[in-house]
């Protein structure tokens, strides 16, 4: 398995390995760029076929969280750890706390948090054994929430801030009388759902559970779809919040939304989806800097002193970002998702 020459490799400046028999851990420590500070990225545990698969996986996001923490103005760089094995038969508390020694041993130059099959309880074994533990408890809370270190109501407030941008950019109005299809009503997407209501817009709403939307129904006035119909239906802002690669070959000549701003990673299939949104005229808010609401929570976590305020205002600087990568997109004619990431690696690189 090479590393170097890996194809996602991207000039990572830190990758590491390490097994420990006795707990049964064998995992991968990623670290892409540290220029802006620190890395900071979950945890994720997945039943991977083999070694070399989990070395993709780790690569590729590690490399996405230092463009997402660029771009949510966080002086912080880009990691990412994978744990090789299914977490519901595997997952071990000596498993944990190996990882959490893992982590240490980098010293600080990595913090994890939480991702797929690590919850906050995992990460409290960690944080037994290692500083370098965030996410594991919040101190914050506001918009009438309490969070117990979710990161999900302040990625869909997020959301929710980056959409209204959205919508006065590229549609020239508010949110009132707005209409939005939200695919998925799971930890974001239902919360995003009710500070939309709270705004006045319009909600149909698609999961292939019905408890989501059964409240949304009941509470917000939403109007439930069936999940096949919701990207296509004749909106004004399509929100997908379910699983990545909603936007593709299949799906893309039927949406009719003008306005496409939700929290679901990897949205597009491919990046050239980007230029087939923008030339039917489609505003396209890059998933990572709509979606960073969690990781800008996570920072101020452990932060020495914060507050609601400071947070809730880091948050909001997501509307700010967004405009810029709009503005800069009309004027170059590029795709959105394509000045993002140019943004992001001027930010990053410029700080070498
Ligand atoms: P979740 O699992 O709570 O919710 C996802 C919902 O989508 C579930 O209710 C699921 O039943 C539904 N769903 C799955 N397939 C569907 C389909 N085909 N049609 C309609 N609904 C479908 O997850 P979440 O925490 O709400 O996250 C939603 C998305 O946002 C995910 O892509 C996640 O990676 C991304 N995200 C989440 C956070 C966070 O803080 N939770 C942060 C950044 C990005």
């Amino acid at each position: 398995m090479s590393v170097f020459d890996h194809s996602e490799f991207d000039n990572h400046e830190h990758v590491a390995f390490y097994h420990d028999e006795k707990a049964g851990l064998s995992a991968i420590i990623a670290i892409h760029n540290t220029n802006l500070g620190p890395a900071l990225g979950g945890c994720r545990m997945w039943p991977y076929v083999n070694s070399s698969e989990a070395l993709t996986d780790v690569l590729r996001l590690s490399k996405g969280m230092t463009y997402k923490a660029a771009l949510a103005n966080l002086e912080l760089g880009g990691g990412k750890s994978v744990i090789i094995g299914d977490p519901r038969k595997a997952k071990t508390p000596e498993m944990m706390r190996a990882m959490g020694k893992f982590v240490d041993s980098l010293g600080g130059k990595y913090f994890t948090a939480e991702d797929s099959g690590i919850a906050v309880t995992d990460l409290q074994i960690m944080a037994e054994e290692s500083d370098y533990i965030a996410g594991v408890s919040a101190k914050y809370h506001y918009a009438g929430e309490e969070a117990n270190g979710n990161p999900a109501p302040s990625t869909a407030y997020g959301v929710f801030v980056g959409l209204k941008a959205s919508v006065e950019f590229g549609l020239k109005r508010s949110l009132d009388g707005v209409s939005v299809a939200i695919q998925g009503m799971g930890h974001v997407g239902y919360r995003l759902a009710k500070h939309l209501y709270e705004e006045g817009a319009k909600l149909y709403v698609a999961d292939i559970f019905p408890e989501g939307l059964e409240k949304a129904e009941k509470e917000l006035g939403a109007t439930v779809v069936a999940p096949e119909d919701i990207l296509s239906l004749d909106v004004d802002v399509l929100a997908p919040c379910a699983l990545g690669a909603a936007i593709n070959d299949q799906t893309l000549p039927d949406i009719k939304a003008k306005v496409i701003a939700g929290a679901a990673n990897n949205q597009l299939a491919r990046e050239e989806m980007g230029e087939l949104l923008s030339q039917r005229g489609i505003l396209y808010a890059p998933d990572y800097v709509i979606n960073a609401g969690g990781v800008i929570d996570i920072f101020h976590q452990r932060m020495e002193s914060s507050s609601n305020e400071a947070l809730r205002a880091h948050i909001e600087q997501i509307g700010d970002t967004l405009k810029e990568i709009y503005v800069r997109a009309k004027k170059e004619n590029t795709a959105t998702n394509r000045i993002a990431n140019v943004i992001a690696e001027e930010r990053f690189s410029n700080k070498a």
